[in-house]
């Protein structure tokens, strides 16, 4: 057996796409190091040159060291200041900007999500500041873009949450605390999930027109709610999960109901009682993962990119 190049099995698979901890705590173990990061991919790509909007031309910056503002970049010709963290999650917090690092990296380098709880421990700051900024990252940072899905989509709509259990077919118990949701997703492509006040056809028609190219094949369950799909300009495909015909063909929902299974153990395991309230950003970083799964690039890459964008 000639094994020499399987030396780390465990991360063999995903290795070109992992980020290690590693390479995280070289590249961003201070916040000045985190600073830089923002400002070169913001503004300055060597780190020195950056245009000036008051000299209307391109010029050296120079950091200067303050405590009381927030950091910036000086024009050396006219005094002007850029601000790195203007416009990203980052501005308003008090919370430094290497313990934000972390977290963004924590987010992503777990399977199936890490509890504010864990954060907390983690970057050793309170509870509330570490919910606060899991939030962020969840709502802002991973939030689901609107690029359409096309092929074969599946569509399906679940409950999650809240301690009671539904009937047998998944709808809400009466006075549950389950929340509807709905969701898409294209095979061997990306999902789209989100909360919805109830799953009739009202509801459910515009987000399959927003998020879903004309004339793509929609494979849905039964539910009425379904029907007449034509009238968007989809071909609507419904299998018969009441006569237990689950598979028939490529008419199926399978893909669809592994990403709800996935979020379902995921908000179990490790968050327990999500509130309605809140259930959109899980929903976000569920699908931020599944969406990210094959990436060239580390999810933790990606993520940065995103929060250098800003809002
Ligand atoms: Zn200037």
């Amino acid at each position: 057996m000639t094994a020499v190049n399987r030396a780390n099995p465990i991360n063999a698979k995903s290795s070109d796409s992992q980020y290690t901890l590693m390479e995280f705590t070289e590249k961003f173990s201070t916040d000045a190091a985190c600073l830089e990061f923002l400002w070169k991919r913001r503004f300055s790509e060597d780190g020195e040159h950056a245009h000036c909007p008051k000299c209307n031309q391109i010029r050296s910056f120079k950091r200067y060291e303050s405590k009381q503002l927030a950091p910036s970049y000086t024009c050396v010709a006219c005094g002007y200041h850029l601000h790195p963290l203007a416009g990203t999650i980052f501005e308003k917090s008090s919370t430094s900007l290497k313990l934000w690092f972390y977290a963004m990296y924590l987010m992503v380098s777990t399977k199936c999500g890490i509890s504010a709880k864990q954060i907390e421990r983690e970057l050793g700051v309170t509870y509330k500041t570490a919910w606060r900024m899991a939030h962020l990252i969840r709502t802002n940072l991973m939030e689901q873009t609107d690029e359409p899905l096309s092929g074969v989509v599946e569509a399906d709509e679940t409950y999650i949450g809240g301690r009671r259990r539904g009937d047998k077919r998944g709808r809400p118990a009466p006075g549950s605390h389950k929340v509807p949701v709905f969701g898409m997703v294209q095979r061997q492509g990306q999902v789209r999930a989100m909360t919805v006040p109830n799953v009739r056809r009202a509801t459910i028609f515009p987000h399959l027109q927003k998020h879903v190219i004309p004339a793509t094949v929609v494979c849905t369950d039964e539910l009425k709610s379904y029907n007449k799909m034509e009238r968007i300009g989809l071909d609507h495909q419904a299998c018969n999960h009441a006569e237990h015909v689950y598979v028939s063909g490529t008419v199926h929902t399978n893909t669809i109901e592994g990403f709800w299974s996935l979020v379902k153990r995921g908000i179990g395991g490790v968050y327990h009682a999500v509130s309605a309230k809140h259930l959109q950003g899980y929903l976000n970083e569920y699908a931020w993962r599944y969406n990210h799964r094959d990436d060239d690039k580390a999810q933790f890459e990606t993520l940065l990119l995103r929060a250098a964008a800003g809002n």
